[in-house]
């Protein structure tokens, strides 16, 4: 089993759409969120040549000197901002390349500063099990809905609303 960053994204937004995606259930080409954020994405620097680099699971946006930096359009879900990164600093430590991470929101003009520490990478390697025992259940965990079983906001601009609503 495979665990990417795309995964351990999901997994703090809603585990259902972590294990729907993991099974190759893809629509994002239909969400407008994603699409803007994949917007701030490549226009991070607009004046520079392209800096990502992927390796096992991980997709970074860019390493300046000592730091990871991790380009999000809005704090909307701080918690799989701050897991994404970790990962990747926790896959970068087992190349022996010790990194600090910084995500950096672009709509709040905010950002904060990850540490791989040895709480937080315990923290991480809890989750990824977690993950694991998720994606392994026999049945998808169920859709999000309000007491009034209405969609919960955060299936607002999923990408798998109809799939789970209609
Ligand atoms: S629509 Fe809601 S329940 Fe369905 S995957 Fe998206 S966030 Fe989860």
């Amino acid at each position: 089993m495979t665990i990417t960053w795309t995964i351990i994204n999901y997994y703090f937004m809603c585990r259902r759409k972590m294990r729907l995606f993991s099974r190759h259930l893809q629509s994002e080409h239909t969400s407008q969120t994603v699409a803007i954020g994949k917007y701030y994405h490549e226009s991070r620097h607009e004046d520079k040549p392209n800096t990502e680099i992927e390796l096992e699971g991980v997709k970074i946006d860019q390493i300046q000197w000592d730091t990871v930096i991790e380009y999000k359009k809005a704090k909307t879900h701080p918690d799989s901002a701050r897991y994404q990164l970790l990962f990747y600093l926790y896959k970068l430590k087992q190349k022996g390349v010790i990194k600090q991470g910084k995500i950096i929101f672009k709509e709040n003009i905010w950002s904060i500063l990850v540490t791989l520490d040895e709480q937080s990478e315990s923290d991480l390697l809890s989750t990824i099990e977690e993950i694991k025992t998720v994606l392994t259940q026999e049945k998808p965990p169920a859709v999000l809905l309000t007491t009034q079983w209405k969609p919960d906001k955060a299936c607002k601009g999923c990408s798998y609303f109809d799939f789970c609503h209609l």
